[in-house]
């Protein structure tokens, strides 16, 4: 079969609910896949930075394959050998106390919603007919009927009503209008550190520490969802780290399943996550043996092969790169460590598209994120060569756009 007759079965028996480029990849490694033709090409996505050890990583594969000979599936209904190592881990690498293994991000934000808004019933006094959580502008958390009820992204939301109540919206990087939202029922923040999807929307220095202090002093929960920003992408484990700061709650995964597993987690302390108890929450697969493998090693290798201090060096050399790029179409650059939007100049129905099919036929994947700005995100393991390999193409795309 070639690449046109497979994306032709993709679209007969898949829902159109994507619009990939139209790459039919069929082997992986490192920083780059090949696709059903055997062309060669780099991967600037990441899968959205869930690949940040890089394809088929050697140490994760092992784990994964070892563990499945041994057991994959207990359900919660018994204890297994691999979970409670692994959340110590995922707890000491984070400074938590206590973690709920999911499966998906978006579970990892439901379980935060649902963690945020018991404990302001039971320990707040808020009462169960009420209770509002602070959203930002242009948020990214999922794609559940709950989430998608606060996502300002008409794409995302349109024709799925009626919607969950209880959230209120407030501009992004505005700590000053966060501290007028809150009220007697306000029992939690919930926001990104960096708005991946929105273009990689970076506050300004402090945001975070800010919003820290206000949740501090009015008794609200902070929330931070890190599923795109977290396990080294920009240049930390985390990124509340570059604040020095810690939130209540904290959102993961994506990068936690080491590109091979979907894994996800909500991370708090013990004295919240206590609301918890036996039948309230739950997952058949979260914290199966198989996951736990693989992420406990996944977390290895970001520690060893020292990705985060990777993310920040390679980061600075690929943004540096970028800068030079000689062209007037080019709006801003923005980024933190290795997550970097390149934001373009285009007329308000033109979008970056037809610059990342051209990236794809010179051999570069990178996509789009709102519109207007192209993510380069590529797997944290990428060395400087491979960034020169991957720039000498950007480079005359974006000179010839
Ligand atoms: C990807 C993402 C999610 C949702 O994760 P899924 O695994 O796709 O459900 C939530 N929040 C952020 C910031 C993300 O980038």
């Amino acid at each position: 079969m070639k690449a046109k007759d497979y994306l032709e079965l993709e679209a007969a028996y898949g829902a159109h609910n994507y619009h990939p480029l139209p790459v039919v990849v069929a082997k992986a490694k490192g920083v780059w896949v090949w696709d059903v033709d055997g062309k060669k090409y780099i991967d600037m996505l990441s899968s959205y930075s869930a690949i940040n050890q890089g394809h088929l990583n050697d140490r994760i594969v092992k784990a994964a394959v070892e563990q499945m000979k041994r057991v994959t599936l207990t359900s919660r209904a018994f204890s297994n050998d691999r979970m409670g190592g692994f959340l110590k881990k995922l707890c000491e690498v984070s400074g938590m106390e206590m973690a709920l293994p999911m499966n998906t991000g978006a579970e990892a934000v439901e379980t935060a919603i649902k963690l945020a808004r018991r404990y302001a019933h039971t320990k707040k006094g808020v009462s169960e007919d009420r209770g509002e959580i602070v959203v930002c502008e242009n948020n990214f958390h999922g794609r559940t009927t709950t989430i998608v009820s606060f996502s300002s992204d008409p794409g995302s939301r349109k024709g799925f009503g009626p919607f969950s109540r209880g959230f209120v919206t407030i501009p992004y990087n505005d700590p000053k209008a966060f501290e007028r939202a809150i009220n007697k029922d306000t029992m939690a923040i919930l926001v990104e550190p960096i708005q991946g999807e929105a273009g990689i929307n970076v506050p300004s220095p402090g945001y975070l520490r800010e919003l820290r202090r206000i949740c501090t002093e009015k008794k609200v929960l902070l929330i931070l969802d890190e599923i795109q920003t977290g396990f080294c992408r920009t240049g930390k484990m985390f990124a509340f780290e570059h604040e020095g700061m810690k939130p209540d709650i904290l959102c993961v995964g994506k990068a936690l399943g080491g590109g091979i597993y979907p894994v996800s987690a909500c991370l708090s302390s013990r004295e919240i996550m206590s609301v918890f108890t036996p039948g309230s929450h739950g997952s058949t697969f979260g914290g199966n043996p198989l996951a736990c493998a693989i992420a406990e090693e996944s977390l290895n290798v970001l520690i060893d092969e020292k990705l985060a201090e990777k993310s920040t060096i390679m980061g600075e050399y690929f943004a540096g790169k970028l800068k030079q790029v000689k062209t007037d179409k080019i709006k801003e650059i923005r980024h933190k460590g290795l997550l970097i939007g390149v934001e373009f100049h285009l007329g308000p129905d033109e979008t970056v598209r037809p610059i990342c099919e051209k990236l794809m036929a010179h051999g570069v994947l990178a996509k789009d994120t709102h519109e207007k700005t192209i993510r380069f995100a590529p797997p944290l393991v990428i060395t400087k060569e491979e960034i020169d390999w991957a720039m000498e193409r950007i480079k005359t795309v974006f000179e010839a756009a």
